[in-house]
């Protein structure tokens, strides 16, 4: 499964987003037989959708697509060097899919900051730094190797221009997914400022709802994605039933959780999407990357169902909202019959036809 990995200065807020995060396990809750990693929190894409399906088909229960997130041990100044928790930190890392990294906004003189105050820009430039001097040194061990291979013709020298050009936009200081590099090439080597970034900005309660301080902080990470939270609230909400975590949002003049936000962006992040099956046992969301065509979406189902392909009839959400029911929506015209070629869409529902 695809995972985000959490990272950030000690002292700010990671533990405590996890713990939310880890307490909100969808995957115990829905998937009983699942296993459930210590440092693996799982969270559940909010999807109003899937409560409409269910009411429509009857359904027994809701199943959600899910977002993981893993737990990185902190990063602290010199982790390239290997100081602290460094090189067990870096291959953490560079196993996670995509990188959110938490910044401290919130201010409590309790709580020491690590780097003498509270400052998220140079909390973004201390990490970041870290991150691009890892890949120099990834670069710079990789670089002599693929010069041999390229030599004994093992390696394409296209494998050796990206590294150079990776190396030499580190060195100017360049995060290599703001660079409009080809890294393609060199994927196997896992460079981390390579990876999609979500910024977590832990903030006070009052942030939250100050349009011109989240704009500031915003503008610190574009293009990348900000997501604004209270980690302190978040362990709240999560022990709350749903209304009184509804009213408790509320007061705090947000309209989603930040765990929800962070589902939600990190699955964007992540260049992902869903479509939707529905039946009296379950109405639920599949996870597959945005631009699969039908028979590979299928196979998130069964590989059975890739296999044996034959077609899918799909029917737009909104179609079959409007239509009130399967047989509706195939007696207005609106159930398509769509083929191995197909590219699916956001919101699809579908039935798979296939031979066993
Ligand atoms: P980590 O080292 O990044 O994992 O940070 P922790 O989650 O352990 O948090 C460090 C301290 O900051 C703890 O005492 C938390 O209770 C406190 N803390 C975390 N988030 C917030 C927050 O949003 N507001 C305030 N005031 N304190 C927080």
């Amino acid at each position: 499964a695809l995972t985000i990995g959490i990272v950030g200065l000690p002292n700010v807020g990671k533990s405590t987003l996890f713990n939310a995060l880890t307490k909100n396990d969808v995957l115990a809750a829905n998937y009983p037989f699942a296993t459930i990693e210590p440092n693996v929190g799982v969270v559940s894409l909010p999807d109003p959708r899937l409560t409409q399906l269910a009411e429509i088909f009857g359904s027994e229960r809701i199943l959600p697509a899910t977002v993981s997130f893993v737990d990185i041990a902190g990063i602290v100044r010199g982790a390239s060097e290997g100081e602290g928790l460094g090189n067990q930190f870096l291959a953490n890392i560079r196993e996670a899919d995509a990188i959110a990294q938490v910044v401290r906004g919130f201010t409590d003189d309790d709580v020491v900051h690590v780097e003498g105050g509270v400052n998220p820009k140079n909390d973004l430039e201390t990490i970041n730094a870290e991150l691009q001097l890892a890949d120099l040194q990834t670069l710079e061990r990789a670089i002599p190797r693929i010069e041999k291979e390229v030599r004994g013709k093992k390696s394409d020298p296209s494998v050796l221009e990206a590294a150079t050009a990776a190396r030499d936009a580190l060195e100017r200081g360049v995060l290599l997914s703001h660079s409009d590099l080809d890294l393609s090439p060199i994927r196997e080597l896992g460079l981390l400022t390579a990876k999609p970034y979500i910024y977590v900005f832990n903030v006070d309660e009052a942030i939250l709802t100050d349009a011109a301080a989240k704009a500031s902080l915003e503008e610190l990470v574009a293009p990348a994605k900000a997501v604004f939270l209270d980690a302190k609230i978040e362990s709240e909400l999560i022990d709350l039933d749903p209304e009184d975590a509804a009213e408790l949002l509320a007061s705090t003049g947000q309209e989603e959780s930040g765990l929800d936000q962070l589902a939600r962006i990190g699955f964007d992040t992540l260049g992902l999407q869903t479509y939707l099956t529905a039946g009296p046992k379950e109405s639920r969301a599949w996870t597959i990357g945005k631009g699969w065509k039908a028979p590979q979406a299928a196979g998130v189902i069964h590989t059975d169902f890739e296999k044996g392909f034959i077609k899918a009839e799909v029917i737009s959400f909104d179609d079959l909202i409007e239509a009130g029911s399967v047989l509706d929506a195939r007696a207005k015209g609106k159930a398509r019959l769509e083929g191995k070629d197909y590219v699916m869409q956001d919101g699809d529902v579908v039935e798979f036809r296939f031979n066993v």
